[in-house]
């Protein structure tokens, strides 16, 4: 945990709970009552119908893997990572959110199949910061 050296979010008034929430291991979405309807990323109105009537509500940290990248040319921090996966993962509830997806062997083509089922991992590379991650569900 110490030795991450990668980039780290700076919470806003309107990201901070999501942090707060991932901080205990859990991921939560921004949901607009009025359009029954949950939103990512993180702001304080609805972009479909302008409600300001926004709650956080837990989410099932499922989805499928929408789309990605296996990057071997680290960003400054992530030398250690390489290669590592940036993903678009699909949530079931509905928004797409860019992470990354964490895997034991080393990613490919072959092993990482569009619309694969994924689940959220908590990696806590800090003490004050948990990133949301995700990993393929194995059936
Ligand atoms: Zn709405």
């Amino acid at each position: 945990m110490a030795d991450y050296q990668g980039a780290l979010p700076t919470p806003t008034h309107d990201t901070q709970p999501y942090w707060d929430a991932a901080k205990e291991h859990r991921l939560v979405l921004p949901y607009c009552a009025a359009c029954d309807a949950y939103d990512f990323y993180p702001r304080p109105f609805c972009r479909q119908c302008f409600s300001w009537d926004i709650e956080w509500r837990d989410a099932s940290g499922k989805g499928t893997l929408h789309t990605y990248v296996i990057n071997h040319r680290p960003a400054r921090g992530f030398d250690e990572m390489t290669p590592y996966v940036i993903a678009v993962v699909e949530l079931e509830e509905g928004p797409r959110m860019m992470t990354n997806i964490v895997m034991e062997e080393e990613p490919t083509v072959d092993n990482l199949p569009i619309d694969a089922p994924v689940e959220v991992v908590f990696d806590d590379v800090t003490d004050e910061v948990t990133l949301p991650r995700f990993r393929l569900v194995q059936s």
